[in-house]
C-alpha cells in the first residue's frame, strides 16, 4: 500500500551510539541492534479516529527510535500495517452510516497528511491488513497444522463453519513463547484486560478464557474472504504476526506500539509469531505511554480527541507538535493542556532565534557538510546523541539546546543539524 511521503533526515558528522531501548518482556534497557541491522515492526492504525495526538506520540517515539538507529549508522528495515477491518472500525462506520472501506481509506488517507506534516519516516512497508487476508489465512492454516489453533462451536456463521482460536497453551508446549511471556501480567490482570480490550474470556467452548480469536466465520452483513480455513476473516493479533513475519527475518529487532498494546494485543501477536516460525517474535517490546486529555485517555467514544489535523489547520507549526510532544518522555502517561502547545511554540522561537544568529556558519557548511573538518567534536552534537540513545530520552535532549542557548553557546551548523537528524526540528 501507498506509505507517505520521505522527510529529508540529514547525516551528522561522526556517528552516534546505538540506541539502547525500554524492554517491557524483561523491563530491561537492552540494546536496540544486532550486526549493524535493525528491524522494527510498529502496529498501525485501526483507521477510524486518525490522527490523534496519542497516535502522534506514538508514532513520534519510534521514529525517534529510527532517526537514532539512522544516526548510529544502522541499517533500518521498517514495517507498520494499518488494521482496515477490525470491530471498532466497522462499529463506527455503522454508527455513523459510512461504508467501512470508505471510512477506512478516508482515515488512512488522513493519517498519511498527518505523518507527512509532522515529518515521520514513513515505514518501508505499509501493510494494509486487507491487501494480505490470504497471507493471513494460510498462517492460520499452519497453525492448525501445527495443533495450536482449534475449532470453537459457533451457531450464526452463514456457511456452516466454527470460529478458529489459538491454543496457548499446547503453544507454550511446542514453541518458545507461553503467556505472560512479553507482558509479564499476571492471570487476573490478563482477563480483566481481555473483557476490556476486545477478547472474549466467557465465550463457551474455550480451552482457556485467555485463548484468542485466530479466523472469523463469516456471518450475515460481516465482510469476509475466501480462504483454505473457510470464508471469513481474521482475528486481530494474527494480523500483525504474519505482516511482520512475512516482511523480517525472525526475530524482528523491535516490537512497538502503544502501551494499550501489552495485552492482549502483543502477547497474543508474539504467541502466533513463535508458533508459525519457531523462533521468538522479537528482541525487544517497545512501548510509548498513552496521552490524556481532560482527564481522561484520548478516545473517540470519550469525545476526548485533539487531532493533528485540527491544529495544523490552525495553523499551528508542526514543528511545535513534535516538540510538544518530544518534551514528554515517550514511556510516560502525561495529559496535553493548552499550556503544553503555548510552552512548545516559546521553545521554536526561542530555538529558530538561536540558529537565525548565527547564520553564517551555516553557509559555509551548507556548500560543504559532513567534511573532516566538521566531525572536530561538538558538545552539543555529542550531549544530543547521549540523550537520544539513552532510551529515547527526548526531555533531555531538549534540554541540552535548552542550555546552550541559555549559555549564549552559537549555534553551530553541526548542532543545528543533529537538532534536524535527530528530533526532526529544522532550524534553518
Ligand atoms: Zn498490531
Amino acid at each position: 500500500m501507498k506509505s507517505w511521503s520521505m522527510p529529508e533526515i540529514p547525516l551528522v558528522p561522526g556517528t552516534g551510539p546505538v540506541p539502547m531501548l525500554h524492554d517491557t518482556a524483561t523491563g530491561e534497557l537492552r540494546s536496540a541492534s544486532s550486526h549493524g541491522v535493525a528491524s522494527l515492526y510498529v502496529c498501525g492504525i485501526t483507521p477510524y479516529d486518525a490522527t490523534h495526538i496519542g497516535h502522534a506520540a506514538t508514532y513520534l517515539a519510534f521514529d525517534t527510535l529510527v532517526r537514532a538507529w539512522l544516526d548510529a549508522g544502522v541499517g533500518v528495515e521498517y514495517v507498520q500495517n494499518t488494521t482496515d477491518v477490525d470491530d471498532p472500525l466497522l462499529e463506527r462506520a455503522t454508527a455513523t452510516g459510512v461504508d467501512w472501506r470508505e471510512l477506512a481509506a478516508s482515515q488512512t488517507d488522513l493519517f498519511r497528511s498527518d505523518m507527512t506534516a509532522l515529518g515521520i519516516r514513513p515505514p518501508d512497508h505499509y501493510v494494509a491488513v486487507t491487501d494480505v487476508i490470504t497471507e493471513i489465512s494460510n498462517a492460520v492454516e499452519t497453525l492448525v497444522s501445527h495443533g495450536t489453533a482449534y475449532e470453537v462451536a459457533t451457531d450464526d456463521s452463514v456457511d456452516g463453519n466454527n470460529d478458529l482460536y489459538f491454543d496457548s497453551a499446547r503453544a507454550a508446549e511446542t514453541g518458545p513463547w507461553h503467556l505472560g511471556l512479553e507482558s509479564g501480567l499476571d492471570r487476573d490482570t490478563m482477563l480483566a484486560l481481555s473483557r476490556q480490550r476486545g477478547g472474549d474470556p466467557g465465550r463457551p467452548g474455550k480451552r482457556d478464557p485467555l485463548d484468542p480469536l485466530l479466523w472469523r466465520a463469516a456471518r450475515v452483513g460481516e465482510p469476509a474472504w475466501e480462504s483454505r480455513v473457510g470464508r471469513g476473516r481474521p482475528g486481530w493479533h494474527i494480523e500483525c504476526s504474519v505482516i511482520a513475519i512475512n516482511r523480517l527475518a525472525s526475530p524482528i529487532t523491535v516490537q512497538a506500539g502503544g502501551s494499550d498494546l501489552i495485552f492482549p494485543h502483543h502477547e497474543f501477536s508474539a504467541g502466533h509469531a513463535s508458533s508459525i516460525t519457531g523462533e521468538p517474535f522479537a528482541d525487544i517490546y517497545a512501548h510509548a505511554g498513552m496521552v490524556a486529555y481532560q482527564g481522561e485517555k484520548m478516545s473517540k467514544s470519550l469525545g476526548n480527541l485533539v487531532l493533528v489535523s485540527q491544529l495544523t489547520a490552525r495553523g499551528v507549526d508542526p514543528r511545535s507538535i513534535r516538540l510538544a510532544l518530544l518534551d514528554h518522555h515517550y514511556r510516560t502517561d502525561w495529559e496535553w493542556t493548552a499550556d503544553t502547545l503555548v510552552s512548545a511554540t516559546a521553545r521554536l522561537e526561542r530555538w529558530t532565534a538561536w540558529a537565525a544568529a548565527s547564520t553564517g556558519s551555516t553557509e559555509v557548511d551548507a556548500a560543504a557538510p559532513a567534511t573532516a573538518g566538521s566531525d572536530a567534536p561538538d558538545p552539543v552534537v555529542d550531549a544530543l546523541r547521549t540523550a537520544v540513545a539513552d532510551d529515547l530520552d527526548t526531555p533531555a535532549a531538549l534540554a541540552v539546546v535548552d542550555a546552550a542557548i541559555a549559555a549564549a553557546c552559537p549555534a553551530t551548523a553541526a548542532a543545528v543539524t543533529a537538532i534536524d537528524a535527530l528530533l526532526g526540528i529544522r532550524l534553518r
